[in-house]
């Protein structure tokens, strides 16, 4: 178990129940006065006042009078309901000095007022073992009192680089033949990156002997996963494969892919008498700084993964138009490095993902894996793909930065960036909620002059809503992802179907009302 802001990152390894309620108390969703419902609009003394975490014990709220109540204060016994300070008035205090209030509006039982366990019912598993811990988890983690958290552990990775001409980094002046050791530095970073703890084991030469000593000095670090890089290839000096079939077992050691053919993969066991012996996951990596970074990307991430477990180990693809033509190899799955973003128009008239080359591809050219947040998976066939063709792309890092070209100019302060972004947020955009899980998604339409103008209540909306989610099972796991109401305008309508179909992919769209202009905005 670790403590909770330790767990960041980990995968939960137990169910976690609320031992209590939340609220654990009837509690007001406003600033406001707890009222007895059936009063009505009217004049009422304020009887007490209940702020949040201050409760008014004790209190009772009898019909014709009120209590003050702030938002998450509970509610005194005897109210049924909230109305909102916005809905009320300030009156002159009675002659004793008792406070009153004039009650401007009628509002329904239960109104603003949250239930116990309303959030979270007692008992209820709020996370699951298997579950990855992020901000809100460590929230509900919080809320329900577990601080010290049962989570699979970080892997450790050990990693070293083979090769005779490798110097370290520090070395000033490189004699002839010599290069600095890029790949350990990477590899460790990357690990790190990916919220390992990790073992640096040097530079190995490109003997056996000397790789069999760091083989063994890896897996005496007690390490998950060793990382080599280099000597995997096909010159005489290439021993790491050698090396680990006397180690272990080779699962393969070979891929066709571009970059990153030699890789090889195998399971290896220290053969020391005085342990315990434990076996380890070994990746020879190949020795080109981008080939062994990609391979890094494409099979030891889903590795640590695994380890650290999670049970979706892949990583996450997206569609992107291509922005510059592209020559598929003939013979590999080439992974092309890229950098890719959301913009507006991809270039077909809708938004969606484009994807930037990194430039020319060696896999010796490590710049062109600077920057790089996408591998473009380019199907083998020796054709060449015209900009804007549609390919799939491989997520290596987070999209959450546009590429330096785009950043806001400087000379405009960061607060005027959060107005606008807090602008488009609020923007009267129609409301789609995130039901992943959802197995048949569907978006409800009410077309409508009168609702959309506030003319009217929508009626139809809500009970489809409400048929569509009762009858989830029946449709195959169906369920509302979005609603929303639009006036009778063919482009209105249009532009709302085109969003959901083709940016929120929703599996079915019913339509309420006007078929005649619905028709024709679907022709
Ligand atoms: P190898 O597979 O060992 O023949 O290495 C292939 C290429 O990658 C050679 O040009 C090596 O010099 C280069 N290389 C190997 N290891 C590293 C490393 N750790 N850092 C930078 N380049 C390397
Ligand atoms: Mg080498």
């Amino acid at each position: 178990a670790v403590p909770l802001l330790d767990a960041l990152g980990l995968v939960l390894a137990e169910d976690v129940r609320a031992p209590d309620p939340l609220p654990p108390f009837r509690a007001s969703v406003k600033d406001g006065y707890a009222v007895v419902a059936a009063d009505g609009p009217g004049e009422y003394p304020v009887i007490a006042e209940a702020r949040a975490g201050d409760d008014a014990l004790g209190v009772v709220v009898t019909p014709g009078t009120v209590a003050y109540v702030t938002t998450g204060g509970p509610i005194p016994d005897g109210a049924d309901a909230v109305v909102q300070v916005e809905d009320t008035e300030q009156v002159a205090a009675a002659p004793d000095g008792s406070k009153r209030v004039r009650i401007s509006v009628r509002v329904p039982e239960g109104h603003d007022i949250r239930s116990v366990g309303c959030d979270i019912e007692k008992d209820y598993i709020v996370l699951k073992s298997g579950e990855n811990i992020g901000p809100a988890e460590i929230g509900l983690l919080a809320t329900v009192g577990v601080t010290t958290v049962k989570a699979y552990r970080r892997p450790t990775i050990a990693a070293f680089s083979t090769g005779d001409e490798l110097v370290q980094p520090a070395t000033a002046t490189l004699n002839r033949g010599q290069i600095r050791d890029s790949n350990r530095a990477m590899l460790l970073a990357a690990a790190i990156q990916q919220k390992c703890k990790v073992v640096d084991l040097g530079i190995a030469k490109d003997t056996e002997e000397s790789l069999m000593e760091h083989m063994d000095a890896a897996l005496r670090s007690d390490a998950d996963i060793i990382l080599t890089s280099g000597g995997v290839s096909m010159g005489d000096r290439d021993l790491v494969k050698p090396c680990l079939a006397k180690m272990g077992k080779i699962h393969f050691e070979k891929i066709r892919m571009k970059p990153g053919k030699p890789l090889t993969f195998a399971e290896i066991t220290s053969n020391d008498p005085t342990k315990p012996s434990k076996t380890a996951l070994a990746f020879g990596l190949p020795g080109n700084p981008v080939s062994c970074m990609v391979c890094f990307n494409l099979f030891v991430v889903p590795a640590i993964r695994l380890v650290s477990g999670w049970s979706n180990p892949h990583l996450q693809r997206v569609h992107v138009r291509i922005s510059h033509p592209l020559r598929a190899d003939p013979h590999r799955m080439e992974f092309h490095r890229a950098v890719i973003r959301w913009v507006l128009d991809d270039g077909s008239g809708r938004p969606g993902y484009v994807a930037e080359s990194t430039g020319q591809q060696a896999s010796s050219r490590l710049l062109s894996m600077k920057s790089a947040n996408a591998l473009l998976e380019v199907q083998s066939s020796g054709q060449i793909l015209a900009a804007g063709a549609s390919v799939q792309a491989i997520l290596i890092s987070d999209i959450t930065s546009p590429p330096l070209d785009k950043l806001p100019a400087a000379s405009s302060p960061i607060s005027s960036h959060i107005v606008s972004s807090a602008k488009s947020a609020s923007a009267d955009a129609p409301q789609v909620a995130a039901s992943q899980n959802a197995e048949v998604k569907v978006a409800i339409l009410t077309v409508s002059d009168t609702v959309s103008s506030g003319g009217g209540p929508d009626r139809s909306g809500p009970r489809a809503v409400s048929v569509v989610n009762s009858s989830s099972e029946k449709l195959g796991g169906a369920f509302v992802v979005a609603t929303a109401v639009v006036p009778d305008e063919v482009d209105k309508i249009k532009e709302i179907l085109v969003k959901w179909s083709d940016i929120d992919r929703v599996n079915l769209i019913l339509t309420l009302g006007e078929n005649f202009i619905l028709k024709k905005s679907l022709r």
